[in-house]
């Protein structure tokens, strides 16, 4: 049974966020100091992580499931549970292209730890990853995320790429006046390691508040910026990826943009979020949450829990309303939502 929101969008991905924890501090994501961690006992046990993914798979369908964070990472024994949600399966009567298979899983992670765990991941049932990396000026990078650890980030991502990881992405968040001067940089980068680079246009979801519409870097000025020095064009249309697609006219890869500000997808979103305490959240810019956690832990039946998923995606707004004057910031930041 397929979990369709009032607007007609088949809900086909879920973002689970394992750990709001993280080993960095990224500017637009957090302040120095770090967040007010959760308690480890009001965080998703795998089991229950395992649990709902499978009512999310197995009974709506759902075919991709994306491990986020704070930093999925830094969540001890992570290839165990990736080994669990391995085993779910698409109903075979599904018209997913995973019907009677395991779901996608991927991952979103700041890299400097995937040296240590790409191939366990892999072995594990892990597809593909996607990797945070804004800049590749080591001076920079300490500025940014407030961390000296750019080498084993690059190292990281290299890991990716022997452990078979294809296509192995790379996240970079633009800021204006902070890294929008190392836009073909990056891109070059990609160019030159065989990786996709997927250029993200800064959102208000920083801790401390700070984002304005005039630190956007849009789609239109990245596409400028790169084409300008390797000519590029525009791939087809996305279907529900967040991302638009480009490809070099020289034959030298693809880039991607997910221009959430300046050209928002929402007619087409497919994701939904569940948060590292058990909230599930239709949106990532959602200001109401749905607990699914207290309600497992007070003896909710699976029944229970699927019927209150419906009910949330029931709740589902059209989309963002960034720039309008209605928008309302959520109350939690990236890194307590998950990418
Ligand atoms: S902003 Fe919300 S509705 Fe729009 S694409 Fe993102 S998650 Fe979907």
């Amino acid at each position: 049974m397929d979990l369709v929101d009032p607007f007609g969008r088949t809900i086909r991905d879920l973002r689970i966020s394992v750990t709001d924890r993280c080993n960095f501090r990224c500017t637009y994501c957090m302040p120095e100091e770090g967040m007010k961690w959760l308690p480890r006992t009001d965080v998703l046990t795998f089991e229950e992580m395992e649990r709902l993914a499978r009512i999310f798979v197995e009974r709506f369908e759902v075919d991709g499931l994306r491990l986020t964070g704070g930093e999925p990472t830094v969540r001890a024994h992570l290839p165990v549970l990736v080994r669990k949600l391995a085993q779910l399966r698409v109903p075979a009567t599904s018209a997913s292209p995973h019907a009677g298979r395991k779901p996608d899983l991927s991952i979103t992670t700041n890299g400097s730890s995937f040296r240590l765990l790409a191939h366990e991941l892999r072995d594990a049932g892990l597809d593909r990853v996607n990797i945070s990396l804004d800049t590749l000026q080591r001076e920079k990078f300490q500025r940014m995320t407030r961390r000296d650890e750019l080498e084993r980030v690059l190292d990281g991502i290299e890991a990716a790429k022997e452990a078979g990881f294809s296509p192995v992405k790379i996240n970079a968040v633009i800021e204006r006046g902070t890294n929008d001067d190392e836009i073909v940089d990056l891109a070059r980068f990609g160019r030159e390691h065989d990786v996709e680079v997927r250029f993200i246009e800064f959102m208000p979801l920083d801790a401390s508040g700070h984002w304005i519409n005039d630190s956007v870097v849009t789609q239109d000025e990245i596409v400028e910026k790169i084409h300008a020095v390797h000519p590029i064009e525009q791939m087809p249309a996305r279907g529900t990826a967040p991302a638009d697609r480009w490809r070099y006219l020289d034959g030298a890869g693809t880039i991607g943009i997910i221009p959430t500000i300046s050209h928002p997808f929402c007619g087409d979103c497919d994701r939904v979020r569940l948060t590292a305490d058990g909230n599930f959240r239709t949106c990532l810019f959602a200001t109401d949450e749905f607990g699914l956690l207290p309600m497992m832990r007070r003896g909710g039946s699976d029944d229970d829990l699927a019927a209150e998923i419906q009910r949330a995606v029931g709740t589902k707004w059209a989309g963002h309303q960034i720039n309008q004057v209605n928008f309302i910031r959520p109350s939690r930041s990236m890194s307590q939502i998950g990418g």
